[in-house]
């Protein structure tokens, strides 16, 4: 559908997706399989159309939090094997297998569930085993004494009928940072593979690599890796930057419009609070854009965005649907489009000023922000 009005929108730009898959791909040995991350509507990208291009592209799999994330995609169409990394109430078996979805398995009584729905509806269940290797999230803890116990319930696990244990995965707590601290969480999974394998339990898809480590550490690539932030053009830490050798490109650039231009005269204040008033006369443009949008509050008075080729200040607090910037000195008028992040202002600044990372803010683009999917590099503007 062609929206109503482009007040505030995003911009995906598929071919961006597609070079960045490239670029990852490019690391992985032959035959390590990739799985696209399109959890929390694809980082805020909108899923389907994501999980359609992965698709598309030859991605073995897909990776969302929950559920609900997973029926939507299966709705849409979408056929390739989908893992839900996160919780699944024991009484949803039935839709799991229903979608044919692929659950991540971290404690028997929930395995033991799902286990015996399978076995009512004469179907397999496929599973990854999750293991706990140092984030101390979801899994087996399976760091030193408790390695045998892991090793345990897991062989239990597996031997269960009506599950198919086709994978087994760990997840790194510091890979961006902490090198040491990642290869003793790798080394830990390695242990616990080859406990497993010694007791004849083994697993045709063995991962481990999230963006970081599919960019920093290749020997973590094993059988699949499991990309997300990097897939939308974000490198998840500045030490990763340059890694992948084409340079990764940001998929989403976050745009919005000029609703009015007025010149006001110094000493005036500026939005809610009046916190900010004007030291000399000001030309200043109300955005269409406020935090329901997805601009952080907590940025009133430092977000900069991008207009006529420069970077201009916002000033004074930003309001639920609108933002004020001081446009001084330009010929900007009612209509004109300025970027809030993306192709020339970095969603790493941006986040920077909010105190948070730049995952944080694709993810809270909000459900009021219509994604234009641009399908050729020439689709671009501005
Ligand atoms: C979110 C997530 C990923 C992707 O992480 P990125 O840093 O975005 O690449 C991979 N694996 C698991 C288990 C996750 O939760």
């Amino acid at each position: 559908m062609k929206q109503l009005e482009r007040r505030t929108w995003a911009e995906i730009s598929l071919p961006d997706l597609e070079h960045n898959y490239r670029a990852l791909r490019a690391m992985l040995a032959p035959g390590c399989r990739f799985l696209g991350v399109v959890k929390a509507n694809a980082y805020g990208h909108g899923a389907v159309r994501v999980a359609q291009k992965l698709e598309q592209l030859g991605a073995e799999y897909l990776a969302v939090a929950c559920l609900g994330e997973a029926v939507e995609l299966r709705e849409a169409g979408i056929c390739a094997p989908i893992l839900i990394l996160g919780y699944t109430p024991a009484d949803c078996g039935g839709e799991l297998l229903r979608y044919g979805l692929t659950q991540t398995i971290y404690d028997a009584g929930t395995a033991r569930a799902f286990s015996e729905a399978a076995c009512r509806a004469g179907k397999r269940l496929r599973v990854h085993v999750k293991a706990d290797t140092g984030m101390s999230r979801l899994g087996w803890l399976c760091g030193g004494a408790a390695l045998e116990r892991a090793a345990d319930d897991i062989q239990a696990v597996c031997a269960l009928p009506g599950l198919e244990a086709e994978g087994i995965y760990t997840h790194f707590a510091n890979a961006d940072s902490d090198e040491d601290y990642t290869m003793e969480q790798f080394t830990r999974f390695l242990d616990l593979l080859a406990e497993l394998e010694r007791r004849g339990v083994t697993f045709q898809i063995r991962h481990c690599a999230a963006s970081a480590a599919v960019l920093k550490y290749p020997c973590t690539h094993l059988d699949m890796v499991r990309p997300g932030i990097a897939l939308y053009g974000h490198y998840p830490d500045p030490s990763c930057e340059g890694l992948d050798g084409s340079g990764l490109i940001p998929v989403m650039t976050l745009k919005t419009r000029v609703a009015s231009v007025k010149d006001v005269p110094a000493g005036t204040p500026v939005s809610y609070g009046c916190t900010h008033v004007l030291e000399r006369d000001t030309r200043l443009a109300a955005l269409t854009a406020g935090y329901a949008d997805g601009l952080p509050r907590v940025c009133s008075d430092r977000l900069e965005v991008w207009l006529q080729g420069r970077r201009i200040p916002v000033v004074g607090r930003i309001c639920m649907d609108m933002c004020m910037a001081d446009v001084t000195g330009l010929d900007v008028h009612p209509g004109d489009e300025a970027e809030i992040f993306g192709r020339h202002l970095p969603a790493e600044e941006a986040a920077a000023l909010a105190g948070t990372i730049q995952y944080e803010l694709l993810c809270a683009v909000s459900p009021r922000v219509p994604r234009e999917y641009l399908e050729q590099d020439g689709d671009k503007t501005l």
